[in-house]
């Protein structure tokens, strides 16, 4: 198979012709052709292919068929991956699409724009929004690599804006959610520490913010919203009541203060969107 640099890989056409038109196609034309069984090597010229592309590719099919594990290298714009998948959608080779996603997902967990950017070209939707997802901790601005995003505008533009309308959208959401928790900060009708809590010394938490009870709403608060930006919102529900704790050192506070923020997190989740 030759690529569009010229470059050549000798591979059996016998492998690829169950698996994908193109090849079967090309098979049924040299059948035409020979007369016997003797084995025969031609050039199949495959212009939409780059050999970067073709190799990875390739290579794939043969580790799958031998049992071997897969890895795709780690390269943050993942420009020879999607060269690949050009490839296995120019040629209709369906299963290496497969192999590559699958082992995208394994593998990229904590490249998500990669991930991404792999899953719509590989046309994989649930993928694409799973991933989406995982991108919001990371600030499209800064860590969408320029070439990637290039990368994304060719192949699919659409794509590309689907994310960062998430992106800005859920930036936009941060300035509500904090209006949000203002309110449930402000303590409701003179809220205050229970009977058990205030007694003699008071508890931890009565301690340390000195009986007052809408200090420590709004101080943790503060932090509660620190974190939810730095997490983009997402899974700060995970980290809410462990975070509350290392604050208010009393459990009976702390479980309080997390229900009352676990409900302005709920309200906000109900109306953002956090997938594509
Ligand atoms: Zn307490």
């Amino acid at each position: 198979m030759q690529a569009d640099d010229g470059l050549c890989f000798r591979f059996p056409l016998r492998t690829l012709i169950p698996l994908s038109s193109f090849f079967a196609n090309i098979e049924s034309t040299f059948h035409n052709q020979k007369d016997d069984d003797t084995v025969i090597e031609t050039i199949i010229t495959l212009p939409s292919a780059t050999s970067k592309g073709l190799a990875l590719a390739l290579t794939v099919l043969q580790k799958s068929i031998l049992g071997d594990p897969i890895e795709l290298s780690n390269d943050k714009d993942a420009a020879v991956l999607i060269e690949a998948l050009s490839v296995t959608k120019a040629y209709d080779l369906p299963i290496i699409t497969s192999l590559i996603l699958r082992q995208a997902v394994v593998q990229f967990d904590d490249e998500p724009f990669v991930l991404y950017a792999v899953a719509v070209i590989a046309g994989d939707e649930p993928t694409a929004v799973h991933a989406s997802r995982l991108t919001l901790p990371f600030d499209i601005d800064l860590f969408l690599p320029d070439k990637l995003g290039r990368i994304l505008q060719e192949h699919n533009l659409y794509a590309l804006s689907r994310l960062g309308d998430l992106h800005h959208n859920r930036k936009r959401g941060f300035e509500k959610f904090k209006q949000l928790l203002l309110r449930y900060q402000a303590v409701p009708d003179g809220e205050r520490f229970t009977k058990a809590c205030s007694k003699g010394k008071g508890c931890e938490a009565f301690e340390m913010f000195k009986g007052d009870f809408g200090d420590l709403r709004q101080r943790t608060g503060e932090a509660f919203y620190e974190v939810f930006v730095a997490m983009s919102g997402v899974d700060a529900r995970t980290v809410l009541t462990s975070m509350i704790k290392g604050i208010v050192q009393c459990e009976k506070c702390a479980g309080r203060i997390s229900k009352c923020f676990a409900h302005a997190l709920w309200t906000f989740e109900k109306k953002a969107k956090s997938t594509i």
